[in-house]
């Protein structure tokens, strides 16, 4: 559909080059970010991981980590308990499962504990510019107001962007959400300045 194709286009345009504003180094560093950053910003999660990192510098420290330490690390984000479970759980299968090393296959990602298609697709996205989509809070409300989806849950927002979109999908998650976190806010969206007002419909665009 020429209108859909008209806003992939302008997504890629506006955000050539965007990256997350996730800060890590490696792979062990990102897979704990995105863990962090569900249901938390990643403001928040750049807070967090500076101390995290300092005390547990690879995914084999972790692995050993103690669980009271790590909570006590992470205890600003939220669902704290449950993620300092999931972090120590993940490290440990990495060791154990994958001789140390952060698998880079979907299935082997999603066999880590804490880690759901999303998680794994944005690290697969972050890591290797994969072309899969993830659907956060922000790409869920982007395209339910551009009329891209109708679907109810993050999975089947996610597959109707795979169908629409179909190629540059790692570009195209990142766009959507700087354009949802900036522009398209859940409240109080900038529709004055928005670069997609004229194709947009939602009932709520502000005029
Ligand atoms: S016009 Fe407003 S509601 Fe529509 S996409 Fe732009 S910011 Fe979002």
């Amino acid at each position: 559909m020429k209108r859909n194709l008209e806003i992939k286009s302008l997504f890629l345009k506006h955000f050539e080059g965007a990256r997350t504003e996730l800060v890590f180094k490696d792979l062990y560093e990102l897979i704990v970010c995105v863990m962090l950053s569900a249901q938390c910003t990643d403001k928040r999660v750049n807070l967090i991981t500076p101390n995290l990192f300092k005390a547990y510098p690879s995914v084999a420290d972790l692995a050993r980590a103690n669980l009271a330490s790590v909570k006590a690390l992470i205890q600003t984000c939220s669902f704290f308990n449950n993620k300092a479970q999931n972090l120590i759980k993940m490290a440990r299968a990495v060791c154990e499962n994958f001789k140390g090393n952060i698998p880079l296959d979907q299935k082997d990602l999603q066999s880590l504990a804490g880690v759901g298609q999303k998680t794994a697709n944005v690290v697969l996205i972050e890591w290797c510019g994969a072309n899969v989509m993830a659907v956060d809070t922000h790409i869920f409300r982007v395209a339910h107001r551009l009329n891209l989806s109708k679907a109810k849950t993050p999975e089947l927002v996610e597959a109707d962007l795979t169908r629409i979109f179909k190629d540059n999908l790692n570009r195209l998650h990142q766009a959507m959400v700087l354009f949802g976190r900036y522009t398209c806010k859940a409240k109080n969206p900038l529709c004055e300045s928005c670069f997609l007002t004229k194709l947009c419909k939602s009932k709520d665009k502000r005029a």
